[in-house]
């Protein structure tokens, strides 16, 4: 049967992709983004399908829509835009959730959010279980995206205690592919284009803080899997790919498949910047049969591949 499902944040990276997938399976998606992070580009093909409505909105403010099922993804993901302006990255995370809660209470709807890796912060467990509750600076340069998806973790637990709402937890961890945008200043698609242009790749420290990435296709089959699990499963449940690596190592890795005449060069690392990062998945194997299938050096090909079209496109990039 057809489902009605929105999805926020549907113009971006992850949100594109989700989108064209309920899309494929048969359902109608109202996709809803202020293209704070998001572009046209990401969407443009979905435009003529009659079952993809796009609407421009702010989920900072309410929104009165009809639907089945709600996929809460509007929040900015990567660091600089993330903090380029953190109250607002607050208030998208509480505010915006808080409105998206509401409308899934209004209309009986079935509501997943995209949480974060980010809440276990600097992590002192590794690899990060569900059950370990982070290590988090609640005053520095990354809180307002930290504290934001933490808050709005609670959140989705309250609505579900005081009001029974049918809630899903997804914690993501690094994710890359087609349509991240080319200067959105995470670490893939900054070296794919660094490299695609045989600048320099911008290691930050010394480059032996890890990792762990994980396609976007493997990604989207873990959203929809979780969506579809019975209701006493709420998670949160970590998806991601446990093969961790070195920063250093995919630079070199990006340098090697692109065969670049790119050198690396060391930078400072940021401000509590993780300095290991890696999902334990045995809850996602266990309650969603799910495990990622893509290998790092297989996404980062169709990774390279779409980058390199775009600059064809637009050699200015
Ligand atoms: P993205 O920045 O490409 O997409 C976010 C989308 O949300 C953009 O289209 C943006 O315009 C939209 N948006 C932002 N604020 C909005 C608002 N107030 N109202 C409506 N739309 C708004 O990021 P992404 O990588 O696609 O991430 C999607 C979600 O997954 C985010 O919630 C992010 O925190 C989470 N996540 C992603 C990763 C990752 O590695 N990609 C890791 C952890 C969590
Ligand atoms: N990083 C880097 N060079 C870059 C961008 C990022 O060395 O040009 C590092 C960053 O310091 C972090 C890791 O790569 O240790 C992942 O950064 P990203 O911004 O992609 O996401 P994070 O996992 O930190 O949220």
């Amino acid at each position: 049967m057809r489902k009605t499902i929105i999805v926020t944040g549907g113009a971006g990276f992850l949100g594109s992709h989700l989108c064209k997938r309920l899309l494929d399976e048969g359902n109608e998606v109202l996709c809803v983004d202020n293209f704070y992070t998001g572009q046209k580009r990401n969407i443009v093909q979905l435009l003529d399908n009659p079952y993809f409505e796009f609407i421009r909105h702010d989920i900072c403010f309410p929104l009165y829509l009809e639907a089945d099922e709600i996929y809460n993804l509007a929040c900015p993901a990567s660091p600089i835009h993330y903090q380029s302006d953190p109250v607002q990255t607050t208030k998208v995370n509480v505010n915006g959730s808080t409105n998206m809660l509401g409308l899934a209470k209004r209309i009986g709807a079935r509501i997943l959010q995209a949480s974060t890796s980010e809440v276990y912060g600097d992590p002192s467990v590794h690899p990060q279980t569900e059950d370990y509750w982070g290590n988090v600076n609640p005053v520095g340069p990354r809180s307002c995206y930290d504290e934001g998806k933490r808050c709005a973790e609670t959140l989705f637990m309250d609505y579900r205690k005081q009001h029974h709402l049918g809630i899903k937890i997804v914690r993501i961890f690094n994710t890359y592919g087609p349509n991240m945008h080319p200067h959105d200043g995470r670490v893939v698609s900054n070296f794919i284009m660094q490299a695609l242009k045989n600048e320099p790749i911008t290691v930050y420290g010394e480059g032996n803080q890890t990792r762990s990435f994980c396609y976007c296709d493997d990604m989207i089959d873990g959203f929809i899997k979780m969506m579809s699990t019975p209701d006493d499963i709420t998670g949160p449940i970590n998806i991601g790919n446990p093969n961790e690596f070195t920063i250093k190592q995919l630079a070199e890795e990006v340098i090697d498949i692109t065969n670049s005449k790119s050198v690396i060069k060391y930078h400072p690392l940021p401000q509590d910047d993780p300095k290991q990062r890696c999902p334990d998945i045995t809850r996602a194997k266990q309650q969603l049969q799910w495990q990622p299938t893509v290998e790092l050096r297989q996404g980062l090909i169709h990774t390279i591949e779409y980058f390199s079209e775009l600059m064809k496109e637009d050699p200015t990039l």
